[in-house]
């Protein structure tokens, strides 16, 4: 039997900065992972450059049936904390945008930075390791693995969400939450795109690879970003985002002229340009192709002296508050995070410990705190790890 102070299931973000910080604090950590490689997600991120933290991170980035549980954790190690560390091991990286931190080279730099300061810790990570069995014992925890039996005082999930299933995600941290007594919330694909399979399908397909600036709407909430039309449907950051805030059978509303209110513009056009086409004037702020598909698709295109206020507003009304209900979204196959999950309500926010089982505790995806897009969910999973590793 393999005794230790703390054993941490899962390496990926939220469990390497568990297990490099409270081995910092002198605990014996051993770190569990099924998969034959550590933090893949961190690999994949960001378009290969890892979206490491946000520099504006605040609770109201994040979604959780109670609001206030990230408040304690965010503030306790912030994203400053966490580029502190980048800095300390000389890791070039850059704000894209609207605080958005990644890495100049690639997101390995990032993973390496984490398993340094494992290995200087003195964290022993152990990969293709099965769990097969928990149970709860005076000392702790015992747990039957695929390498042997271990024990341990403190037991921590960091086993993440259901996205990426080929990049090792399971539902196992659900199942041990379920074990101890724990209730889940229902879980949900967040940061996905939208599947159209109604006849702005083909104007998907045709458009695929366009991306143009809007504002998406869903559920009394909004985001200015990027969309982009794909194969399958729109995705893009603002559909990414709006996709968290949407539930199936929703409508979203679609602002394609988020600078103008569309109908005083269209009147504008109408009073100072009469004679041209409405599609050549779209084709001024969309791209050509763009302009047509849309002209052919929802209006008729003539010259704007010939619109009757009534066809105008209903142009405006398409143009600023384009409404679409998504088939769907592409599911945990393609997205960012998993809504829903652990009940934060049975978790300590301070020690992020469980309220059920004690010596147990939840962190990063897993629990029911998903943020938005752009490098927040990794300041999660390094704000609840290292809540839990002062207390482990
Ligand atoms: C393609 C993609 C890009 C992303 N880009 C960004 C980004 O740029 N910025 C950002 O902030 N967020 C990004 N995210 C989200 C971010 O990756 C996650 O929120 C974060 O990794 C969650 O950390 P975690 O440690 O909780 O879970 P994970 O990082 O998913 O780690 C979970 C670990 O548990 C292991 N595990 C699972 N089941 C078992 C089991 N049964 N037994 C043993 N081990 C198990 C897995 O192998 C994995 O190593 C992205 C996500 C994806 C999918």
């Amino acid at each position: 039997m393999h005794s230790t102070d703390v054993i941490i299931i899962g390496a990926g973000a939220a469990g390497l900065m568990c297990a490099l910080t409270a081995a910092c604090r002198g605990r014996r950590v051993v770190l569990l992972d099924h998969a034959n490689k550590p933090g893949k997600k961190i690999l994949m991120s960001g378009g290969g450059r890892c979206n490491f933290t946000n520099m504006y991170t605040e609770p109201a980035n994040f979604l959780s049936q109670n609001p206030h549980f990230c408040k304690s954790a965010l503030a306790r190690y912030t994203q400053w904390d966490f580029i502190e560390m980048v800095a300390k091991h000389g890791v070039p990286y850059h704000e894209k945008k609207l605080g958005q931190l990644f890495c100049d080279n690639k997101s390995s730099d990032i993973l390496q930075m984490l398993l340094d300061e494992c290995a200087s810790a003195g964290a022993d990570l152990r990969m293709d390791t099965r769990i097969e069995q928990i149970e709860k014992t005076t000392y702790g925890y015992q747990l039957a693995t695929s390498a042997g039996p271990f024990q341990c005082q403190s037991l921590v999930i960091a086993t993440g969400g259901l996205s990426i299933p080929t990049l090792g995600a399971t539902g196992f941290g659900y199942q041990v939450a379920r074990q101890f007594g724990h209730s889940l919330l229902p879980t949900r694909a967040g940061l996905v795109p939208f599947t159209i399979t109604d006849q702005l399908k083909a104007l998907c397909t045709e458009l695929s690879g366009t991306s143009v600036d809007c504002i998406a709407s869903c559920n009394g909430t909004s985001f200015r970003e990027n969309l982009l039309f794909t194969h399958r449907g729109l995705s893009g950051p603002a559909i990414l985002q709006i996709s968290s805030f949407w539930e199936a059978g929703d409508s979203v509303e679609i602002n394609l002229l988020p600078d103008h209110d569309a109908l005083a513009w269209l009147q504008q056009q109408q009073a100072e340009r009469p004679n041209s086409e409405l599609k050549t004037l779209l084709g001024e702020i969309f791209t050509k192709k763009m302009a047509n598909l849309l002209a052919e698709t929802w209006f008729v295109s003539k010259p704007m002296k010939q619109y009757t206020p009534a066809e105008l507003a209903q142009v405006a009304d398409k143009l600023g508050a384009w409404q679409l209900v998504p088939a769907g979204t592409e599911g945990y196959r393609t997205a960012e995070v998993t809504l829903g999950g652990v009940d934060t309500r049975e978790v300590s926010s301070k020690t992020m410990e469980s309220l059920k089982s004690p010596g147990l505790y939840f962190i990063g995806e897993v629990l029911d705190v998903s943020g938005h897009l752009g490098g927040f969910n990794f300041q999660w999973a390094w704000a609840s790890a290292y809540a839990a590793a002062q207390f482990v």
